[in-house]
């Protein structure tokens, strides 16, 4: 196993809020790390400095084997290594869908157009939607949009994936379709860290899940200790809340 992700004592402070207390994680390659925890104790935050879209108060990241808060890192090299997918798509809806997945590879790779919208094409059959490339974007559903927003991170052939909360915007007939997306994803050992409220999907495909609370983790382990075996009584508490 090597490892893809070090994070190392990360604290995050905004003004005098403690948001991140010292955070320790390592995911290891062809891991699926699953972060579950109660509303606002610092999920989003977390993945959000993984990629440098906050700035850690200190600590350190590594990712790849690039320090992250080293500023001689070229964070633009690292964030095309990180895909990311949000609540909200985010996707650009003057742009069709084939045009939304290319965009990076064209612009930031200097991809050929051909042989971008090629890829686009093998994304989208990846994701169920092989005959969605010239659709607009308000033309889908809000989980085909999902999966679209999932294929435009994939096509910058990130070898780490984050999620964050990726079907809690979704009317609940649309979350399995996402959440079968990410399962295939997974078997296909790509490394994830996955943020979601949706337990089943942790208990299915995470081989880790950590549980976070007032910005630290507190406990961690297989599905099986987390969900069944819970030590720490913060978890205990969540878990009779969510399940
Ligand atoms: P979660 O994703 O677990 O719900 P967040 O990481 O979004 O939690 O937020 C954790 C805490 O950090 C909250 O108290 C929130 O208000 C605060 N916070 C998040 N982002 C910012 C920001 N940009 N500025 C100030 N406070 C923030
Ligand atoms: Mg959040």
């Amino acid at each position: 196993m090597s490892t893809k992700v070090k994070v190392t004592d990360l604290i995050k402070t905004y003004g005098d809020n403690e948001v991140l207390k010292g955070i320790n994680l390592s995911v290891e390659n062809n891991e699926v790390v699953v972060v579950i925890g109660p509303s606002g104790s610092g999920k989003s935050t977390f993945l959000r400095t993984l990629n440098k879209l906050e700035e850690p108060t200190s600590g350190s990241i590594i990712i790849d084997d690039m320090d992250i808060a080293d500023s001689k890192t070229d964070i633009n090299k690292v964030r095309e290594n990180i895909g990311m997918v949000f609540q909200h798509f985010n996707l650009f809806n003057n742009l069709s869908v084939g045009e939304n997945i290319m965009l990076a590879p064209v612009e930031l790779k200097k991809e050929n157009k051909a042989e971008a919208a090629e890829q686009a094409k093998k994304l989208l059959a990846t994701v169920g939607l092989e005959s969605k490339f010239d659709a607009t974007v308000q033309s889908l559903s809000g989980g085909q949009q999902q999966r679209v927003a999932i294929a435009r991170a994939l096509a910058m052939n990130p070898d780490v994936m984050l999620f964050d909360e990726p079907t809690s915007a979704l009317d609940p007939e649309m979350v399995g379709d996402v959440l079968e997306v990410m399962k295939n994803l997974a078997q296909q050992g790509m490394t994830m860290i996955v943020v979601t409220h949706e337990m089943g999907f942790a208990k299915e495909v995470a081989d880790r899940v950590v549980f976070v609370d007032d910005g630290n983790i507190q406990e961690q382990g297989t599905p099986d200790e987390i969900f069944n075996h819970p030590q720490n009584p913060r978890l205990q508490d969540f878990l009779n809340k969510v399940l």
